[in-house]
């Protein structure tokens, strides 16, 4: 029998967005618990390099409004206007909150938090590049989680370690009631009853071949949405971080161009200017990844296939990298061979970061459809989470802060909406499906394993779904996936015993995997235009009049429908359409 516990709010996911909301509901005296895969301070929001943004103005003067207009530009006119702007205005008391909390920023000679400019931030409304992303040098997630990390310690919020989140539970009513999980040390199997459930599991970039995302970051929350038949909104939107190291996929973050560093093909020439004469090096993440393919398109790529640029970074000096980009100079030594510090590193775009995830409104609240109804009982943060904040392409620097102050959020509607309320009965048949598909695994003799599944679908997006779409690559690849998706319900594990087994944790990722491909590859086809990070060869401009809409995978009947994009902001006047140009 199923092992039992009981929380006011269980938190699965110990990443910034999951410890932000637990640290917000254990100071209000909550019983929390947080769950996750891995040791909370390994979530992949440690990887995290260049920084978080907000209108500090710790350099020169800045707005919250500019920061808010940068985002919904680098969105492409698809982020909702209202959650932009709660964002951009909460977004320099979040910082002020990580720094009285202990998070060790940099400094500027006066004192004040280090800021430094990234792709698309810029003062005025597109004037001139700005410096508004808070640093700790190119480790800024790593200080993030562990300050995070303690102050959940200190609050006395409890750790379930190790621990994967199968299922979530849901009654009659469609409410959810918590979780079905599996402990990794034991193989057992639990209930997590809990007034709230919050799903902050990160980001699912492993669905790609190359991905600068930890290889936990498998989309478990997705894949327990699409289960209990949830939605998954903006799916065709996958950012292609510029500059992963070729071959290798390790990032490189934007705070090198930030700092100064540019790119440069296989002719020595300073490219982005033909492509973004005003941003160049600095304009959004999916210009420059489209300026890349292009020019390794035409002929002029780096390396024995000619399939990379050149990064180089080699005039900033010596000390100044070591001091402000310590970690980019050891990670190219190590994956590239390089000494950036004499030589160009070699880059190419690498999927780095899920735009869509489950729809939910500001509150964290997970919708249902495609009204404004919520799921009593369930809430989303971080970057499985879609608000929408960051549209059809996210501007670098925006996700920490949306962990943050959507983390924030979701913690205090928790609080305003539930705390007094009385926890529901659960369902007679509680488990049973995730039992079953649990034992399907075990029993299954003769089925393929999820490392070969595994690398054929990763494959397949990468080839049939990558910077640029074309109609017959898509249509292709959809069926590609639905194939790997039959394969994968009858996946067979060659050891099944209970401690630490980790081919069935990968065999349930895998499954994870799948849910988020379909929804991928569904709504890349279905959309006919371009817009942000999704470009289609066939249909290579924005179309408002048609496709100014947020698309919703419904995982039951596999089809997509639409909401609107909301286009008013809470309290100042909307931003009007325009064509995006940097
Ligand atoms: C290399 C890299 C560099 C980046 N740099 C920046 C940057 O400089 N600035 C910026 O703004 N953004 C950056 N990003 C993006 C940003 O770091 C992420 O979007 C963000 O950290 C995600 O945080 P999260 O809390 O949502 O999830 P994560 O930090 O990924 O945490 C997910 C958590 O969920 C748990 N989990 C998942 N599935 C399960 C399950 N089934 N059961 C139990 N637990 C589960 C995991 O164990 C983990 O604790 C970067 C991303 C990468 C990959």
């Amino acid at each position: 029998m199923f092992k039992r516990f009981e929380f006011d709010s269980l938190i699965v996911g110990g990443g910034g967005a999951g410890l932000r909301t637990a640290m917000q509901l254990s100071q209000a005296g909550q019983n929390v618990a947080v769950m996750s895969k891995v040791f909370p301070t390994r979530s992949h929001t440690v990887a995290a390099q260049g920084g978080i943004a907000a209108a500090l103005a710790n350099v020169s003067e800045d707005k919250w409004l500019w920061h808010m207009f940068d985002t919904i530009k680098g969105s492409d006119y698809l982020g909702d206007q209202d959650a932009i702007e709660y964002m951009c205005k909460h977004a320099a008391d979040a910082i002020y909150e990580l720094e009285h909390i202990g998070m060790p920023f940099d400094r500027n000679d006066d004192g004040r938090i280090y800021q430094r400019p990234f792709g698309g931030m810029t003062k005025n409304f597109g004037e001139a590049s700005i410096s508004r992303t808070c640093a700790v040098a190119d480790r800024t997630g790593h200080a993030m989680l562990h300050t995070l990390y303690q102050k959940n310690v200190e609050l006395k919020t409890q750790f379930f370690i190790e621990w994967i989140c199968l299922d979530l539970i849901r009654d009659i009513d469609g409410d959810v009631l918590g979780v079905i999980a599996l402990e990794l040390k034991t193989g057992d199997v639990a209930i997590f009853h809990a007034k709230n459930t919050v799903l902050a599991t990160g980001g699912a970039g492993r669905i790609f071949q190359a991905s600068t995302n930890a290889y936990i970051n498998t989309g478990d929350g997705l894949g327990m949405a699409a289960r209990a038949n949830i939605p998954l909104e903006d799916m065709e939107f996958w950012q292609f971080h510029p500059t992963g190291i070729l071959n290798a996929g390790v990032l490189i973050t934007e705070g090198v161009r930030g700092e100064g560093g540019y790119l440069i093909n296989s002719n020595g020439e300073r490219f982005m200017e033909k492509y973004a004469p005003k941003a160049k090096d600095l304009a959004s993440r999916d210009v420059v990844s489209r300026a890349i393919a292009t020019e390794v398109k035409e002929g002029r790529g780096i390396g024995p296939n000619k399939d990379g640029v050149y990064l180089t970074l080699s005039h900033l000096g010596e000390a100044l990298i070591n001091e402000k980009l310590p970690g980019i100079r050891e990670t190219s030594i190590k994956f590239a061979n390089v000494d950036p510090v004499i030589d160009p590193i070699p880059v190419v775009p690498t999927v780095h970061y899920m735009m869509g995830g489950i729809p939910t409104n500001l509150n964290g609240q997970v919708r249902d459809s495609i009204k404004n109804n919520v799921i009593t009982g369930l809430y989303a943060v971080g970057e499985c989470a879609c608000v929408s904040v960051h549209g059809a392409n996210r501007l670098g620097s925006n996700s920490l802060l949306d962990l943050i102050v959507f983390g924030r959020a979701a913690g205090l509607n928790i609080l305003e909406k539930t705390s007094k309320n009385k926890i529901k009965k659960l369902p007679d048949n509680v488990g049973q499906e995730t039992l079953q598909r649990l034992e399907k695994l075990e029993s299954n003799q003769n089925g393929e394993t999820a490392r070969a599944l595994g690398n054929e679908l990763r494959n397949a997006m990468q080839e049939h779904c990558g910077v640029f779409r074309f109609p017959e690559l898509l249509e292709a690849g959809y069926k590609k996936i639905l194939t790997i998706e039959k394969r994968a319900d009858s996946l067979s594990i060659q050891d099944n015993s209970k401690i630490f087994n980790t081919a069935r944790v990968e065999a349930l990722e895998l499954q994870n995997l799948v849910h988020v491909a379909v929804a991928t590859i569904t709504a890349a086809m279905t959309r006919k235009e371009s817009r942000g990070a999704h470009a289609r060869a066939d249909f290579p401009n924005r179309d408002d009049e048609s496709w100014l809409k947020h698309s919703l995978y419904n995982p039951s009947e596999r089809n997509i429908s639409y909401r609107p994009v909301n286009l008013k902001p809470l309290t100042v006047a909307s931003f009007p359409l325009k064509e995006r140009v940097y």
